[in-house]
């Protein structure tokens, strides 16, 4: 096994619920409720589920874009939320994060070559003479073209805007990228392409992914490992062959069973959940899955199921998975 890059322990990133004149807090948005993963270098492990099980949090508390209520993140043996703001700053451009929308963080009257070089020197990596050089070898490395330096966000497509977005987090050099839905708003055939580059990146440079996506289709391409979220929690965490091929919990199977096939043959019995993820703010007692489990029996509304490895480190939280 590499060496662990990231570790994250029993991490909880809870948001305040104020109401009233005095804006009392009169409860908790628990958007992560301890979670714990171990992340070894030159690995992808994607972090999978609906719109509100938290993965996203999840991504901007490790790189302490969100302050955390508990636990640790550790990144190679350091805590990052014991840090202070100085030491933070000198780790920033090896911890990097490309979003789902970069044109809305691209300031649409600097020129992308300027946007890209400005954290270069913010983060003193390049002097006035060799940013452009430095930017320039970013944007080809995304697949770009070093006269796109001089163009403004308009004139790019979806497809290269994601690549400018990829070009600011590599031009910092990072060891490790946080990739939240970096395909999501492309056409099938673009994702294609922006996942190959991903791909081929992350061998060049040695580089360690968490890949945050509500994508399986895109998840299975390319991960090592994925853990499964829902409402706040992990719900199952393995390789990701094993996980697609022995899906244990119900949750997951539920995803994948609405996942398409490629193969027009082969038919996958669909599991419908009932209603919509509940709120974060109120999660259901016991198994927080037992109000849309098709399994569900009493035990799950009482006793909250634990995370246990069913052999060869594939991790299941449900009563009855086995
Ligand atoms: Fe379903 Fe119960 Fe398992 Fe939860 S513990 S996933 S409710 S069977």
């Amino acid at each position: 096994m590499n060496e662990t890059l990231l570790e994250v322990s029993h991490l909880k990133t809870y948001f305040p619920i104020r109401a009233g004149l005095f804006r009392r807090v009169v409860g908790h948005v628990k958007a992560v409720d301890d979670i714990s993963f171990v992340l070894p270098k030159g690995r992808t492990l994607s972090v999978v589920g609906e719109s509100g099980s938290g993965k996203t949090t999840v991504g901007r508390t490790i790189l302490r874009l969100t302050d955390i209520t508990d636990g640790e993140v550790k990144f190679k043996g350091v805590n990052i939320h014991k840090l202070k703001k100085h030491e933070l700053r000198k780790l920033r451009p090896k911890m990097q994060m490309v979003f789902q929308d970069p044109y809305s963080s691209l300031n649409p009257r600097m020129k992308v070559g300027t946007a890209i070089g400005e954290a270069l020197l913010e983060h003193g990596l390049a002097t006035k003479q060799d940013v452009r050089e430095k930017v320039e070898g970013a944007l080809v490395k995304s697949g770009l073209e070093a006269v796109h330096y001089d163009r403004y966000p308009h004139e790019f497509s979806g497809g290269q805007r994601q690549r400018v977005g990829i070009a600011r987090a590599l031009v910092l050099n990072p060891e490790f990228m946080i990739l939240d839905e970096p395909v999501s708003a492309l056409d099938v055939s673009i994702q294609a392409q922006i996942l190959n580059l991903l791909v081929d990146l992350r061998e060049q440079m040695g580089l360690t992914y968490l890949f945050i996506s509500h994508d399986l289709s895109v998840v299975e391409y390319i991960s090592d490992d994925v853990a499964v979220m829902y409402l706040g929690t992990i719900v199952e965490h393995a390789g990701r062959d094993e996980l697609f091929d022995h899906p244990l919990h119900p949750y997951t199977q539920a995803l994948l069973s609405a996942a398409p096939i490629p193969d027009p043959t082969l038919k996958r019995e669909r599991i419908i959940l009932k209603g919509d993820i509940p709120s974060p703010a109120n999660p259901p007692r016991g198994c927080r899955f037992h109000t849309r489990c098709p399994y569900a029996e009493a035990r799950c509304r009482e006793e909250v199921p634990q995370l246990r490895d069913m052999g060869g480190g594939h991790l299941v939280a449900c009563h009855f998975a086995g």
